[in-house]
């Protein structure tokens, strides 16, 4: 474990072990919570901070890379102690900043569209490894706990969050702990193809998260070819957990949707759309897919993204089409990392 893993109460009771006062567990919980390495906990007596070195590394990660799009979007690229590398996305908006996070250093749902699967999985990632991510981006934009710079996280880097389900749900309660960054589950998206056991599962934690399901196609034999989870589950389950989610959270739930040419954003899959989706309190992102060369799969144009969209409002359904961001910097799932490795970049 790293420190940062510890919940408040797990804190304590090993900061009492240490033969600590266990007041300080707040002092340190509040230090991880504003980003800083152990070593940078100024509050904390040396003979402590030897202690918790000899057990515990300095931090969760480091951030290694950082880069600017012309739009504003920062992209990071952080190290972890095994020397395993990872990314994030800051997004800002006019209504704050939205960080997006990675939940696994690879994933091995297979998307044919997606880089973050390319290499498989390669490891979960861990409670506090998912939250030191908006930890440290917080601490770099100069924010702290009581002023976050990051209002908003979406589980949408590399990595299937409900495939990591028990980290992703203490990665929960740590992010909202009124005692640390305290950012409510309301103010984060978490984004899965569709495991609808897990999906059915979080009804129930009492975390009311923005579940989003990646659709990319409503129909299932054509969803089949580029989401292997498709096959595990119908497009009709999948859209049965959601409103079973709904029904138990009260949320509504929104759907991604990355437009391909020639593939989903056809007249049959817009009128499939309003079948699943019309009345129903969901919402859609549409986005243009980033193009995967490997794959031959190309991303709709401007005009007939817009177009669909078009099609979708007068079918009564609401949707969004969302501009690209930091597609200078290669602002999709992955693609940052993947071009660091295969440039050569060294990660340990
Ligand atoms: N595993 C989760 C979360 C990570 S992906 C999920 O599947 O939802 C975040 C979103 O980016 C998903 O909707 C994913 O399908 C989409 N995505 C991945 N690669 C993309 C690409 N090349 N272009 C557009 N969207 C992409």
């Amino acid at each position: 474990m790293i420190l940062a893993d510890y919940s408040f109460d797990e804190l304590r009771d090993l900061i009492v072990t240490l033969g600590e006062k266990p007041y300080r567990a707040g002092q340190i919980f509040g230090n991880l919570a504003n980003g800083k390495a152990i070593s940078d906990m100024s509050d904390i007596s040396k003979a402590l901070k030897e202690k918790l070195l000899e057990k515990f590394s300095d931090n969760a990660l480091e951030i290694i890379q950082e880069l600017t799009s012309k739009d504003g979007t920062k992209k990071f690229l952080y190290k972890l102690n095994d020397g395993n590398v990872i990314e994030g996305v800051l997004m800002c908006y006019t209504y704050g900043n939205t960080l997006c996070v990675s939940t696994q250093v690879g994933c091995r749902m297979g998307c044919a569209f997606c880089a973050s699967t390319l290499q498989g999985l390669i490891r979960n990632l861990t409670p506090g490894e998912i939250l030191s991510q908006i930890l440290v981006v917080n601490r770099r934009l100069g924010g702290d706990i009581n002023n976050r710079k990051i209002t908003n996280v979406v589980l949408m880097g590399s990595g299937e969050p409900l495939d990591n389900y028990q980290n992703v749900i203490k990665f929960l309660s740590l992010m909202s702990d009124k005692r640390g960054i305290n950012i409510s589950p309301r103010n984060l998206s978490l984004s899965t193809c569709g495991l609808v056991p897990e999906m059915l599962k979080l009804a129930g934690e009492g975390y009311p998260v923005n579940l989003t399901l990646s659709l990319h196609n409503p129909f299932d034999t054509k969803r089949q070819q580029i989401m292997p989870i498709a096959k595990a589950y119908t497009v009709q389950q999948t859209v049965d957990a959601l409103d079973y989610y709904f029904k138990q959270t009260g949320r509504r739930y929104y759907i991604e949707y990355s437009l391909i040419l020639g593939e989903n954003d056809t007249n049959e899959c817009a009128l499939e759309l309003k079948k699943l989706f019309a009345g129903k309190p969901c919402h859609i992102n549409l986005i243009r897919l980033n193009s995967v060369k490997e794959r031959n799969l190309i991303g709709t144009s401007d005009k007939g993204a817009k177009a669909f969209m078009e099609k979708l409002e007068k079918l009564g359904l609401s949707v969004t089409l969302r501009r690209k961001m930091g597609n200078d910097i290669e602002g999709a799932c992955g693609q940052l990392r993947r071009k660091f490795i295969q440039e050569g970049g060294d990660s340990n």
